[in-house]
């Protein structure tokens, strides 16, 4: 299709905004081609492009040397329109106001693609978790909780895993939480472990929401997935789980890395044995199932899917016309440039995007958040059920727009949201 020329008077964030980052010209860059696809109205424009609230703090952290360090940290919600806020929050040392503001506002688009309530937010800390004890982890998450308390609540903001975060330290916050209100409140934040108000199917529902999306996409293309092999960048919480669920379903994973390297084994990789050499080791590097290949160079692996679950910016105008795969799967946030996003498409290597892909974690920490304010606790598999029952309807919804539309399944997915947001905002209105 031909997409119409952005009107004179769209807003476009200016250069040196306190949002200013890299990550967040990537994420404006995508929904403004979305808006002009949509052709939607200079005021919504203006209403959906920045965040409507970013907070910064600063906070003193006793380490364990008895010496005092400073940390900073964020939380930016990016609307206010459709509900409480949610999203992660992850502790990283590139952690930055612009790139809190670029995932807030893709947690926005992921959560109207679902149709749940909530609007957008992201935060962290600027930190090095590889280089702290568990102790100045805890002491850093439970100041953190707290500098957060004038922006958070259960029907404001609910915080929840994301990088070098989980169960461990969602206790720790929710425990925060609830000693300076005086009683228990689980639905402060989601992915808690299970005996906290916690649900099992939390932890790996990002990687298997992942693979219910790819197994649908493959389907619909008629690929049978049993015949694809897979490439995996990242061993955490949501590659490893991929990995594992797709070598557990007769898929081939020829390829996979963590943040100290990578492996190739064109015949595929045993994935249980990897997962018990890496749990010896704290790494994948050194198993001998595999040849080493480095974290960046397993994305030109050959294979046929190839999924980033890692982090943001790996497939970029630098790599992408070395990638030799068929189809991207983005499990990560942002992990494609709109610079790569085009070679790729010049090259009919077609993209299931972040927003549809991911969405497995937060549409889990919804069903998480319901059972904690109803004090009432659902079936494993009832959730699993709903789960990929609602994540087949958001790939159904972005099919059928992209077909409908001729773009590509990102502008598909985010026209759908975008749109769902607007016309929520419309209806609001503009207080007074
Ligand atoms: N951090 C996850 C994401 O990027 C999940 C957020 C949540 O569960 O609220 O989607």
């Amino acid at each position: 299709m031909t997409v119409p020329p952005p009107a004179a008077d769209a807003p476009h964030v200016l250069e040196g905004s306190e949002w200013g980052s890299e990550l967040y010209r990537l994420a404006t860059a995508q929904f403004e081609r979305t808006a002009d696809v949509l052709a939607l109205d200079a005021e919504s424009r203006t209403r959906l492009l920045e965040p409507r609230r970013s907070l910064t703090v600063n906070f003193p952290v006793r380490m364990d040397d008895g010496s005092v360090r400073s940390f900073t940290g964020y939380r930016v919600q990016h609307t206010l329109t459709m509900g409480p806020t949610k999203g992660g929050m992850r502790y990283a040392p590139e952690v930055s106001l612009g790139e809190c503001a670029a995932l807030a506002m893709w947690m926005t688009w992921k959560c109207a693609l679902l149709g749940l309530p909530y609007g957008g937010a992201k935060g962290g800390v600027r930190c090095e978790p590889r280089e702290m004890s568990v102790g100045e982890i805890e002491r850093l998450t439970r100041r953190y909780a707290a500098e957060l308390i004038p922006i958070i609540g259960p029907d404001r903001d609910i915080p929840a895993p994301d990088m070098a975060t989980g169960a461990r330290e969602m206790a720790w916050f929710m425990d925060t939480y609830s000693q300076q209100v005086g009683h228990s409140v689980p639905e402060i934040v989601t992915g808690k472990p299970p005996a906290l108000g916690g649900t099992d199917v939390r932890q790996p529902a990002t990687g298997l929401g992942v693979v219910y999306v790819a197994e649908g996409v493959l389907e619909r293309l008629g690929w049978p997935v049993r015949e694809q092999s897979f490439v995996v960048q990242g061993f955490g919480n949501v590659g490893r789980v991929a990995a594992r669920e797709l070598y557990d379903i007769g898929a081939r994973v020829v390829g996979i890395s963590d943040a100290d390297g990578g492996l190739h084994a064109p015949d595929g990789l045993d994935l249980p044995a990897l997962e018990a050499w890496a749990d010896e080791r704290g790494t994948v590097v050194g198993f001998p199932g595999g040849t080493p290949v480095s974290r960046t160079a397993v994305l030109e692996v050959p294979c046929d899917v190839l999924i980033p679950a890692a982090t943001e910016q790996q497939l970029t105008a630098e790599n992408a016309d070395r990638l030799q795969c068929r189809l991207v799967v983005e499990a990560a946030n942002g992990p494609t440039t709109p610079e790569a996003e085009a070679m790729l498409a010049a090259r009919e290597i077609l993209v299931v995007p972040d927003v549809l892909a991911n969405a497995g974690g937060v549409c889990v920490s919804y069903f998480e958040w319901v059972q904690d304010i109803q004090r009432y606790s659902w079936d494993v598999i009832e959730q699993q059920e709903r789960l990929k029952r609602q994540l087949r309807a958001a790939l159904a919804e972005v099919w059928a727009v992209a077909e409908r539309l001729d773009v590509p399944w990102r502008t598909a997915a985010l026209s759908v949201a975008v749109s769902r947001v607007a016309e929520a905002a419309r209806l609001r209105g503009i207080y007074p």
